[in-house]
């Protein structure tokens, strides 16, 4: 007899042990059901990043049931022209949670102060904690190449935790994780040291507005800050559904050639032609490295190629 049959007589035999075994069954991350479903955890330096490299992404996953987490690393409390510090930090925690809300997916920010982010331990054991507590089969991140510093470390945060969060003797007050998840990188601009690949792309065309809606919902930065430092406040209109209008189109931005090609590796040549609205990701070497069967069942809004 395997000791697996032994354990489950004695399971059966013992109500001790049944009660543990049932909790075991269905006891989760969190108090949510497991549904056998992959999870998902976005981490942004601020709270409005995941909304635009993953918004349409996490909105379609939420919809089909899965456990979606935005995580910012900082709270935000530096990005305004009028407001700063606590009062900042709490408008942009309401927006988060209106954001969330409408994702249909939770959005947590942890406390560190914006445009002051360093890659420390501290931080670094923080992400751990995030990606362990949310059980998390999918990790994405910013690549450590960008214009502010804040989105620099936290791609460089999010890679020193890959491979760790599987390692029980760092932060071991949380349990490690029994694998190391997939690791991506959301689609940035950047060219150097080298440009951003898009090995999955995803048609977030059905879910645009889903994410418009959620990015609507950082006022202080999709209609006063970003507009206000990048020098196009005077193109923002008054009214709340004309300016909402206007973000739309604004987000509306011509899919580029490779995102193009992805999409059709992924959704057969007709489907990526007719495809209005994509998000890319880029897979990190440090994560597990899927084979394509395996990446379709992860995301498993990807078409099959005809
Ligand atoms: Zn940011």
């Amino acid at each position: 007899m395997s000791p697996k049959i032994t354990v489950m007589k004695l399971a059966i035999k013992t109500p001790f042990f049944c009660i543990f075994f049932i909790f075991f069954a269905f006891a989760t991350t969190q108090g949510q059901p497991d549904t056998g479903k992959v999870r998902i955890i976005m981490f942004g330096a601020h709270p409005d990043d995941c909304d635009y490299g993953g918004g349409g992404t996490a909105a379609i996953f939420a919809s089909m049931g899965y456990a979606v987490k935005f995580v910012a690393i900082t709270n935000g409390d530096a990005g305004h022209q009028t407001q700063k510090g606590p009062e900042l930090a709490e408008r942009r925690y309401k927006e988060a949670q209106e954001s969330a809300r409408r994702l249909g997916i939770s959005y947590d920010i942890l406390d560190n102060h914006d445009g002051q982010l360093l890659p420390s331990l501290e931080v670094r054991m923080q992400v751990i904690k995030k990606i362990r507590e949310w059980k998390a089969d999918i990790v994405i991140s910013p690549r450590p190449n960008d214009y502010h510093p804040d989105h620099r470390y936290t791609g460089v945060l999010v890679q020193d935790a890959a491979y760790m969060v599987a390692v029980p003797n760092t932060a071991p007050e949380t349990p490690a994780l029994k694998k190391n998840p997939l690791f991506l990188y959301f689609q940035d601009r950047f060219q150097r040291p080298n440009p951003f690949r898009p090995d999955i792309a995803v048609d977030i065309t059905a879910f645009f507005d889903k994410k418009i809606d959620g990015l609507d919902a950082h006022v202080s930065q999709v209609y006063e800050w970003l507009p206000w430092i990048g020098h196009y406040s005077q193109l923002v209109p008054k009214n709340e559904s004309d300016r909402k209008k206007w973000l739309k189109e604004s987000q509306t931005v011509p899919i580029t050639p490779e995102i193009r090609n992805s999409l059709t590796r992924w959704y057969g040549r007709e489907h990526a032609e007719q495809t209005k609205h994509a998000e890319a990701f880029e897979i990190c070497e440090y994560g597990i490295q899927p084979g394509d069967d395996e990446i379709r069942r992860m995301f498993p809004m990807l078409g099959h190629k005809n």
